[in-house]
């Protein structure tokens, strides 16, 4: 015998299917540095007037003003251990490694990688006359900063990051 489904249990179980699928594909690919792996997640979506009591007035004007705060204005925490991940301020995604940070005498924090390209999504940025490559992040889409071709080896780049779009992991 077979089972069959009624038309009314279809009605009641597609939109619960169509549901499911359509939440498996917002979800996004982000790697976390501390397992070494990749996971899906959720991207993070807040209205504006949600980051404005999320982030401080400054983060909100970087990051979701995509503004950028005067160079050599702060200070860039340094992991005491030597190693440490900083963060999205936003929406604490992984971003970038401590070994791969360099001092490039620009007055920001600058990095030659990010932790995963997954973690930092790069757009084209022609405002101010410029051409440029703007860092955002992958989670949250909060602009960090920009990306440069003047960097050390080995990848030759230049991830020039706004130091209030960064924390560090407080565990180094
Ligand atoms: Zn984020």
């Amino acid at each position: 015998m077979r089972a069959r489904i009624s038309a009314g249990a279809l009605v009641f179980l597609l939109p619960l299917l169509l549901g499911v699928a359509m939440d498996e594909s917002a979800k996004i690919e982000i790697y976390n540095a501390t397992t070494g792996k990749t996971e899906k997640v959720d991207p993070v979506v807040q209205t504006e007037g949600e980051w404005k009591k999320i982030l401080t007035p400054e983060q909100y004007q970087v990051m979701r003003g995509k503004g950028t705060e005067r160079p050599f204005s702060k200070q860039c925490a340094i992991p005491k251990s030597g190693k440490g991940i900083y963060r999205c301020a936003a929406c604490g995604t992984d971003l970038f490694q401590y070994g791969n940070k360099f001092e490039s005498g620009t007055g920001w924090p600058s990095f030659w990688d990010p932790v995963s390209p997954l973690n930092i999504k790069i757009e084209e940025d022609n405002s101010f006359g410029m051409r440029r490559e703007e860092a955002l992040c992958a989670r949250c889409g909060a602009h960090l900063g920009h990306v440069f071709d003047d960097g050390p080896p080995p990848t030759g780049k230049r991830y020039c990051i706004n130091t209030v779009a960064l924390k560090l992991t407080e565990n180094c």
